[in-house]
């Protein structure tokens, strides 16, 4: 589809530099008196003799956010309403009493789709640890989807795609590859061999907490893949509104140097929260800017680390401006292989020293929470402290 999105460096854009692709793509056609950046079109239907019909189908304005991104990830990109979104309509590729490959450790909503997918007697679900290679390739024999997301949420299991990958392609297994911890600029799974990408965009691509969309890039070998998802978009109304797709082309704008900013920061705090005595173990795979600690004392520490906090965000969800924390074994459906004492932190791009003062001090708080009952007496379970 000729979209406002498509003009411009986006049809050719293989010679510029990822941080140049966030600025440069997904812009109107650079002719005399146009808009600079595309328009938000609200049209719920469009004239007849055109390649656009109904916006359940698509607008111009979500056209250039996925021109953007599938620029990035080179591929053909898909906007959906959410990151669930887009999750689902991968599934439904999925034929009846067929059978997913996925990670015990993936995503808690991807997780629990699957579950109950199963459950339901959809399609049989093969879950297995990511990190150990061997297992997922023997599991793929006869499957039809491989799910992958690596580092994963909130584990941070770092999966070994290019195997992965080569052997889900050798099995003729379509793969999937959730990469919105990484972002484009960290891993280009198309690359790698992956059938498809999915993006959460509600988390980095956009990064300013304030919108919810999902994506999905479809390799260009196989249009078919793409225009069954869109076909599944369409039929379930999975579209993305147009106000979230521009706001998210906006944050994508300035993807690079949130991400670069947010790396520094979480590989400068890994570095000083293992050396902490309230924290028993930092996961940090050394890519991106999501980290996970495990406190010290179990979920009560845990949770008095977070009600601690007084600039760090303690709010679910991740990849904003904003740094946020959270202890994800509070959803009764996280699974178990995450600790209950996981703390799972998303850091942004404010001052390091200010992330780390107050991460220290909500730190020491719960340190000394759990340190006292050891010594006999649980002084702090009475007054104000009940009500953090
Ligand atoms: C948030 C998230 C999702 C789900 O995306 P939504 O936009 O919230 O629907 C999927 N995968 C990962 C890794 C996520 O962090």
């Amino acid at each position: 589809m000729s979209g406002v999105g498509t003009a411009g460096p986006g049809e050719d854009s293989s010679g510029l530099a990822p941080a140049t692709r966030c600025v440069a793509l997904g812009r109107p056609a650079p002719v005399g008196g146009a808009p600079v950046n595309p328009p938000i079109v609200l049209s719920s239907t469009f004239h007849h003799g055109g390649d656009r019909v109904y916006a359940r189908e698509s607008t111009p304005t979500t056209e250039a956010f996925e021109a953007a991104l599938g620029g990035l990830e080179g591929g053909r990109a898909l906007a959906f309403a959410s990151g669930m979104a887009a999750a689902a309509a991968t599934l439904a590729l999925v034929p009846v009493g067929g059978v997913v490959v996925a990670p015990r450790s993936a995503y808690m909503g991807v997780l629990t789709l699957l579950r109950e997918g199963a459950a339901e007697g959809r399609y049989t679900v093969r879950e297995v640890d990511p990190t150990d290679t061997q297992a997922v390739v023997a599991a793929l024999p006869g499957a039809d989807l491989v799910w992958l997301e690596s580092p994963s949420n909130p584990l941070l299991d770092v999966a070994d795609l290019p195997a992965l990958l080569a052997a889900a392609r050798e099995h003729g297994v379509t793969s999937v590859v959730d990469n919105t911890f990484p972002t484009p600029l960290g891993a280009r799974p198309l690359d790698l061999g992956a059938d498809i990408v999915m993006h959460s965009a509600t988390k980095y691509l956009a990064g300013h907490s304030d919108l919810l969309l999902g994506a999905l890039v479809t390799a260009d070998r196989i249009p078919d893949v793409h225009d069954r998802l869109a076909h599944h978009r369409h039929l379930h109304g999975a579209t993305a509104g147009v106000f979230d797709a521009w706001l998210a082309l906006r944050g994508l704008r300035t993807l690079a140097v949130r991400f670069e900013r947010a790396c520094a920061n979480a590989a400068d705090l890994a570095g000083r929260l293992a050396d902490h005595p309230a924290v028993q173990r930092v996961r940090f795979p050394g890519a991106g800017a999501m980290l996970a600690i495990e406190v010290r004392g179990g979920a009560p520490a845990a949770e008095a680390v977070c009600a601690a906090t007084r600039l760090w965000v303690h709010s679910t969800s991740l990849g904003g401006v904003e740094s946020q924390l959270e202890r994800r074994r509070r959803y009764a459906s996280e699974p178990d292989v995450v600790p209950d004492s996981l703390v799972r932190l998303s850091v942004g791009i404010e001052d390091i020293e200010d992330l780390w003062a107050d991460l220290a001090q909500a730190l020491a708080h719960a340190h000394d929470r759990t340190a006292a009952p050891a010594a006999g007496d649980r002084p702090q379970e009475s007054g104000h402290d009940r009500h953090r």
